[in-house]
């Protein structure tokens, strides 16, 4: 997980001062990088049995997608407010200033599906516990939510309560 992490690039100061941003642009254009991140979290969820692959829009969708199509199970994209065309059920968390909120189509995930949510990073993990409510209120079961990057500083896997938790790299402090 060492040559993982070291194919993340920090941008300091990204989106504004004191944010260090991990850009795992990096590691996607990298072809070793991206199959070996996408071959860790289908060794850990291959062996599960999961219905449904949930990505967090944008970069959750890219991860999100290679997995679904791997575990040959549906995908289900979270995407931000106003964007799905059809009828839709929605979440809301706290941003710094002010709320965002994402949505699903409320038959995208059927009472008593196990899904697995998947993004990019977990920071405060508000994104993702709206995401974990949003997919529970239409009926699903969290089966884990995964990450290739966890900011453990932030408390995120707090947030999410019970619910399990996986991720490939930490960055603390550095
Ligand atoms: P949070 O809700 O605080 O857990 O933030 C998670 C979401 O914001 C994810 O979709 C990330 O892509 C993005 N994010 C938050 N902090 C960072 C960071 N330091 N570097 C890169 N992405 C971040």
């Amino acid at each position: 997980m060492d040559a993982l992490k070291k194919k993340i690039r920090t941008i300091p100061d990204f989106p504004k001062s004191g944010i260090m941003f991990r850009d795992i642009t990096t590691l996607l254009k990298d072809g070793d990088g991206f199959h070996d991140a996408a071959d860790a979290l289908l060794a850990r969820y291959r062996p599960m049995q999961i219905d449904l692959v949930a990505g967090i829009e944008s970069r959750g969708f890219i991860i999100g997608g290679v997995l679904a199509y791997e575990l040959s199970v549906g995908f289900v994209p979270l995407r931000k407010k106003g964007k799905l065309p059809a009828k839709t059920a929605s979440a809301s968390y706290e941003l710094e200033y002010g709320t965002d909120t994402i949505e699903a189509h409320v038959d995208a995930i059927c009472p008593g599906n196990r899904v697995l949510l998947v993004d990019d990073l977990i920071a405060t993990g508000g994104t993702a516990a709206a995401a974990c409510e949003l997919i529970e209120k239409l009926g699903g079961e969290i089966v884990e939510c995964a990450f290739i990057v966890e900011l453990p500083e932030l408390q995120g896997r707090q947030r999410l309560g019970a619910r399990p938790v996986f991720t490939l790299v930490s960055f603390e402090g550095e």
